[in-house]
């Protein structure tokens, strides 16, 4: 028996700095309304980093190192990032929440010990709508859902979550310590993406005026300071567990509740409302049923749906819904200022 002679050659490989650069070997580009520790934590995976120790790789200590980035994101880290990933600056610059008109109403992140399962940890408050994250590709986490005006999901209509629906514990990307993605729970590997249940009409109507209030806002229509939307809503302090607490700092549950009680007119704060920012609340939830007849009024406008006898009509009609709805937020606003407390 022959063997057919076969040469190996050996050749040296090439350098793997000179190949890729300073860059990283693995870069994914942001989601359309992405939050910055969302992407980040993407960006571990796909350079084959579990979440929880890529903090380390920026500099960054503690368990929640990417919710910490979210607010605050150093000059150093951000130049580090766009020399890694080669994105455009504008574009990471983009997921962070600094310099951030509604700060006053993002959720608060309680930061854990670093023991995964201490209660501290297991409050983390970061919600999620589970419908999202299944038509995900690589499931990602909105800005959007970090405001505590936000209850509910816009598109699918269902309730927002802040917990894995499996063992109760708080949503904590930042501290996967395997290569999984964000749908999986960090505590009990549950899938995060049970269906939750529809939201009320109501309630979600009441959450969108507020929503569509805060947009007016954030494109530099409200006033600033103490005095604007968000600061007087910021402002309000609710009774939860014996304490009072600002909206930012309550579950999603207790929120949802708050929201159903205000637009459907049964809580007692309508009837109390001697809190100046209280009595914003229940103004906005006063306004909200007609907030919703005026958008569509004018969809219908827009989109020329209607006979022009009726455009007519409609016409008439919508100003003075919208001239009473402003009356009653402002006038309202103005005379409740001087006297408006702190959350604390
Ligand atoms: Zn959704
Ligand atoms: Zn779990």
């Amino acid at each position: 028996m022959t063997q057919a002679t076969s040469e190996i050659t050996v050749t040296p490989a090439r350098d793997y700095g000179n190949e890729v650069g300073q860059g990283w070997p693995g870069v994914v580009a942001p989601a359309p309304g992405e939050l910055l520790s969302s992407w980040l934590h993407r960006l571990a995976l796909a350079n084959g980093v579990p979440p929880q120790y890529f903090g380390q790789v920026l500099g960054v200590v503690g368990g929640d190192w990417s919710a910490k980035l979210d607010r605050d994101l150093p000059g150093q880290i951000f130049k580090l990032l766009v020399e890694r990933t080669r994105l455009p600056a504008e574009d990471i610059d983009g997921l962070a929440l600094h310099r951030d008109p509604l700060a006053r109403l993002r959720l608060r992140q309680i930061t854990g010990s670093g023991d995964a399962r201490t209660s501290t940890a297991r409050v983390n408050r970061l919600q999620y709508c589970p419908a999202c994250l299944k038509e995900d590709r690589a499931p990602f986490f909105r800005r959007g859902w970090s405001l505590a005006t936000r209850v509910s999901c816009f598109r699918h209509g269902c309730r927002l979550r802040d917990h894995c629906p499996a063992c109760g514990g708080g949503i904590a990307p930042a501290r996967q310590n395997r290569l999984l993605p964000q749908n999986f729970c960090v505590w009990c590997d549950a899938d995060l993406r049970k269906p939750t249940l529809p939201a009320e009409y109501d309630a979600q109507r009441f959450e969108r005026l507020i929503d569509d209030l805060l947009r007016v806002h954030v494109a530099g229509h409200g006033r600033h300071g103490k005095t604007s939307l968000p600061a007087m809503l910021g402002a309000a302090c609710f009774a939860f567990k014996g304490e009072t607490t600002s909206i930012s700092r309550l579950p999603h549950r207790v929120r949802y509740v708050l929201f159903r009680q205000l637009a459907d007119g049964m809580t007692h704060l309508q009837k109390r409302s001697v809190h100046p920012a209280i009595d914003l609340w229940t103004r906005i939830a006063l306004a909200a049923p007609k907030h919703s007849d005026l958008v569509a009024s004018l969809s219908a406008e827009i989109t020329s749906r209607i006979t022009p006898r009726a455009k007519a009509r409609s016409r008439h009609s919508d100003l003075a819904g919208l001239q009473l709805a402003i009356i009653r937020l402002h006038s309202n606003r103005r005379t409740s200022l001087a006297t408006a407390m702190p959350a604390n």
